[in-house]
């Protein structure tokens, strides 16, 4: 694929996942607030449910309790009495009986049972330590339909029981109100004996709630599935959906038009590359000392066809991010070969800086570029001077390797902005350089009452001290031109000398060979106390 195809494929993955993001977070977060709002409303559900039960299996116990004492002597008129008594007033009691300890129903709110008839015992739900033991619901002769049946063991031995409905347990809720699996289901002492609605037939519960009744080792549970419990969830995901994309589409929209832009931006450095769209500028480089034009920095323009002459500094970060940097320097080096090749070989001593982008230090192209466009035009090799960042300096094998092999073929190095980035002048001694470039700020400081101008002062001397030839940047005045010189530094560039020139204008900068009054007058008397000159 090829390389601009690649980025606008990453680019509209980046801004669909971009786009997604919010739409799939915001799905994701009321997803998650409907289960959580679900989770609660079925805690409710069972909690209710067990109070339900608590007043039920209460009631029924208190009816048998209050029939104890006329069932002292067994079955009589009284005890009958009884049964037909809290039978009729306490609704949830279908019918009281008297069990014999041989577990047969001797009589019932209907009157004697004869002859009496067995009643299973077993499996009776396994008591909870109290008197009151229950039979799971079945068909009994205590009252018609399946009954659960609430036995009361007497101090005899003997047992009085009470009939009442499952359903009793569940009355007034509705597992319709938890959807289609919605269910509410009474376990006393870990045996159901009430369900209403359908547990979910296959897939285990999705959401489920459980509530202890307090009495007889009693429980609700509560479950639903998981379609219920997500269908507000649902309704409203087109709403969240819509909201999520809007916020989306918004980010997206933002980021995509960012992105095009810096993709237009290296599609169109690469063609205005082939279209030859790109100038060189030389800035002339004055050796202070001799008071003469001693080379140029190359620096790049891009005429662009819709724009005015772009400056460097608002396409070289893209060009060293997309990589067009390296055939960018490629296509430099050659044009300055093809238009400066005759001068500087007519005059050895002159040189031409190039700047070089870290991604350069890190492959040995740059090398052989450099040898082949020295040979191609008839350069010697010391007469390239590359201009390497404290970026481009950093303490690898292959950034060590690259710069020693320029130096192999007798190019020339400088450390270019030196004082902006953090390297100390150690670290820089480690790359064996020839010249370090003086920041603009540090020229721009002299002569004022600054910290910035005492350090420029430091790093002129430590320069020196390391064998380094100076050369100073943005040189703007005549007074600071004679500061440096009187400093000793080697050499300067800057608006007081000349503007970035072409490459016509150069040649005719050199040929003129003029001097710019810098000869003589070394150490004026108002710099005799080391105090830098007035700008200016
Ligand atoms: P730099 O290497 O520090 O280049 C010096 C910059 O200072 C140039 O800006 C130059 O026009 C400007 N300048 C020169 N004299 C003065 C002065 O007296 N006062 C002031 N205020 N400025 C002065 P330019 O040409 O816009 O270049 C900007 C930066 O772009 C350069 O800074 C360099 O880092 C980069 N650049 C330029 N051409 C190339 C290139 O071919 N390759 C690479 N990798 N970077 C380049
Ligand atoms: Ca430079
Ligand atoms: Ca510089």
């Amino acid at each position: 694929m090829k390389r601009r195809t690649r980025k606008a494929v990453i680019l509209v993955v980046c801004t669909m996942v971009l786009a997604a993001l919010p739409v799939a977070g915001s799905l994701y977060y009321t997803h998650e607030q409907a289960l959580d709002a679900s989770q609660k409303h079925l805690d409710d559900v069972a909690a209710r449910a067990a109070l339900r039960v608590r007043t039920v299996l209460l009631t029924v116990e208190a009816a048998l309790a209050d029939s104890v004492f006329p069932a002292r002597d067994g079955c009589n008129e009284a005890l009958i009495r009884r049964f037909r008594d809290r039978t009729f007033s306490v609704p949830t009691v279908q019918g009281l009986g008297y069990v014999t300890d041989d577990g047969r129903l001797a009589c019932t709110s209907y009157g004697i049972v004869d002859p009496p008839r067995p009643v299973r015992l077993e499996p009776t739900i396994r008591p909870d330590g109290s008197i009151v033991r229950f039979l799971p619901p079945a068909e009994t002769a205590f009252a018609p339909g399946p009954t659960i049946i609430a036995l009361h063991r007497l101090r005899d031995g003997n047992w009085l029981g009470a009939a009442f409905a499952p359903e009793s347990l569940t009355n007034g809720f509705d597992p319709a109100s938890l959807g289609e699996h919605g269910y509410i289901r009474v376990v006393l002492a870990g045996v159901p004996v009430a369900t209403i609605g359908v547990p979910h037939p296959s897939a285990p519960d999705f959401l489920d709630a459980r509530a202890d009744v307090g009495v007889y080792q009693a429980e609700v549970l509560v479950g639903t599935g998981r379609a219920w419990a997500l269908a507000p969830w649902r309704r409203n995901a087109l709403v969240t959906a819509g909201v999520g994309a809007a916020a989306g589409l918004a980010l997206a929209f933002g980021a995509a038009h960012l992105g095009r832009k810096r993709l237009s931006l290296s599609a169109e450095l690469s063609e205005g590359l082939e279209n030859r769209e790109f100038e060189v500028w030389y800035q002339p480089i004055i050796d202070l000392q001799q008071d003469r034009c001693r080379g140029a920095e190359a620096l790049i323009r891009w005429r662009h066809p819709e724009r005015d002459l772009v400056p460097p500094d608002l396409f070289i970060t893209l060009a060293e991010e997309s990589g067009v940097i390296i055939p960018m320097t490629r296509w430099l080096m050659r044009e300055v070969g093809r238009q400066m090749g005759p001068l500087l070989a007519t005059d050895p001593s002159l040189h031409i800086g190039v700047n070089l982008a870290p991604a350069h230090v890190a492959n040995l192209d740059i090398v052989e570029d450099a040898r082949r466009i020295a040979n191609e035009f008839g350069i010697r090799p010391h007469q390239i001077l590359f201009e390497l960042t404290e970026r481009g300096l950093i303490d690898k094998p292959e950034c060590r390797e690259v710069i020693e092999a320029l130096s192999r073929l007798g190019s020339e190095l400088a450390i270019d902005d030196f004082g902006t980035g953090y390297s100390s002048l150690a670290y820089i001694e480690k790359f064996k350089l020839d010249y370090l470039k003086i920041d603009k700020v540090f020229v721009a400081a002299i002569g004022h009452d600054v910290p910035l101008a005492k350090l420029t002062q430091v790093v002129i001397d430590m320069a020196k001290s390391l064998g380094l030839k100076t050369i100073a940047e943005g040189v703007e005045t005549e007074a600071q031109a004679r500061y440096l010189r009187d400093q000793g530094v080697d050499y300067a560039q800057g608006y007081v000398f000349s503007r970035p020139l072409v490459a016509d204008d150069f040649r005719v900068f050199v040929r003129s060979d003029r001097d710019f009054g810098l000869a003589g007058a070394v150490a004026q008397q108002h710099l005799a106390d080391g105090a830098a000159p007035e700008v200016a």
